[in-house]
C-alpha cells in the first residue's frame, strides 16, 4: 500500500473511531485499515463489535419528554407527549425486541408511538425501522433524498452498494430542508444535512422540561466512513459541495443539549453517569457541540487534502 493511500485511510478512520474504548485497545492493523474502507462486510462486523451497536444498554430520562431507548453503541430516542409518542432511529435489525423492552421499562406503550423519523437511510439506525413500524402502525417520516434508499432497505448504495441492506420500510411523510414535525409539545425540525448519506438529516427538537425551553441538536450528516471520496473520484457528484454545506449547516445551530445517533460522538457514556449526581445539567453541553462539529471539519478539510495531496505525489 503507498503512503498517501495509507494516510487516507488512517485519517478516514480517525473520525470513525475517536474517543471511543477502541482507542485504548489494540488499534486496527494496516490490514484491517485497508480492509474497512474495501470490504463492506468486514466494515460491518468490525464496527459493530468494536462499537457495541448490538449490546444492549439500560433506558433513562434525559430531560423533560426526551429519553434514551437505545444500546451500548447507538443513539435511539424516544419523546414522550401527551398525545403519544415518537421514537427517533432504531439501530441494527435484531435491535427491535430490546428497544420494545426499553420503551416497556421506562413506563410507556410501544403501541403508543405515532411517528417515526430516523438520522439517515443506514443499517445501524434504519435496520429495525421495518420491525417497530409493524408493532406500532406509527407513520415514517423521512427526508426526501433518503426515502429511497429507506425503501428499498439501503439496495444500491453509493458506498456499500447491497452489502449492508436490511429490510426495507415504506415512508409515509416525505420531509423536506426545514419541514418540522410536531406531535404534542414536542416540535421537531428537520434538516437535511447531506453527505453521509444524501438524505441525512439533522433533528433540531424543542422541548419543555420544569418549565424551561430546551433546544436539543441531533447533528448528522457530516462524517464519512473509511473508503468514502471526496474529492479525487468522488463518492458521488457533489459530495464535496454537500459536505461544505452541511459543516456550515451544523456550525450555525447552538444548542443547549446534543444527542447523536453514535453515543461516542457527544460522550453519552460519561454524561449519563454525572447526570445521577448532577442532574439535568451534565446534558447541558454548547462548547461539546461546537468541538464536535470543529473536529468534523477538520476531518474533512484533512480528508480533501490527503486526497488532492496523494494524486500530486502519483506524479
Ligand atoms: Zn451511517
Amino acid at each position: 500500500m503507498s503512503l498517501p493511500l495509507r494516510a487516507a485511510i488512517v485519517s478516514t478512520l480517525l473520525p470513525l473511531f475517536a474517543g471511543q474504548a477502541l482507542a485504548q485497545a489494540t488499534p486496527p492493523s494496516e490490514v484491517a485499515l485497508y480492509k474497512l474502507a474495501n470490504d463492506n462486510n468486514f466494515f460491518l462486523y468490525y464496527a459493530n463489535k468494536t462499537m457495541k451497536w448490538e449490546v444492549p444498554a439500560d433506558p433513562i430520562r434525559i430531560v423533560g419528554p426526551l429519553y434514551f431507548v437505545g444500546t451500548e453503541g447507538l443513539g435511539v430516542f424516544l419523546f414522550a407527549t401527551s398525545e403519544g409518542l415518537i421514537l427517533m432511529n432504531t439501530g441494527m435489525p435484531s435491535s427491535g425486541p430490546m428497544i420494545v423492552d426499553s420503551i416497556r421499562k421506562l413506563g410507556f406503550r410501544p403501541e403508543d408511538i405515532k411517528i417515526l423519523v430516523n438520522a439517515h437511510a443506514h443499517i445501524d439506525h434504519a435496520g429495525a425501522l421495518a420491525v417497530m413500524k409493524r408493532l406500532t402502525g406509527a407513520q415514517l417520516a423521512v427526508m426526501k433524498d433518503d426515502v429511497a434508499a429507506m425503501e428499498s432497505g439501503d439496495r444500491n448504495d453509493f458506498k456499500y452498494g447491497n452489502d449492508l441492506a436490511y429490510e426495507g420500510v415504506k415512508v409515509d411523510r416525505v420531509l423536506r430542508d426545514g419541514d418540522t414535525v410536531r406531535l404534542g409539545e414536542v416540535l421537531l425540525t428537520a434538516y437535511n444535512t447531506p453527505g453521509h448519506t444524501r438524505g441525512a438529516t439533522t433533528w433540531i427538537a424543542n422541548i419543555m422540561a420544569d418549565g424551561k425551553a430546551y433546544v436539543v441538536a441531533f447533528p448528522d450528516g457530516a462524517g464519512f466512513n473509511p473508503g468514502y471520496r471526496l474529492a479525487k473520484n468522488p463518492s458521488y457528484p457533489g459530495i464535496s459541495d454537500d459536505y461544505r454545506n452541511t459543516l456550515h449547516a451544523l456550525e450555525m445551530v447552538k444548542p443547549d443539549i446534543w444527542l447523536a445517533e453514535h453515543n461516542e460522538y457527544c460522550d453519552f457514556r460519561g454524561k449519563r453517569q454525572r447526570a445521577e449526581t448532577e442532574g439535568m445539567a451534565a446534558w447541558i453541553d454548547p462548547e461539546g457541540y461546537r468541538r464536535f462539529v470543529a473536529g468534523k471539519r477538520r476531518a474533512f478539510e484533512d480528508q480533501v487534502d490527503t486526497e488532492l495531496g496523494a494524486s500530486g505525489a502519483a506524479k
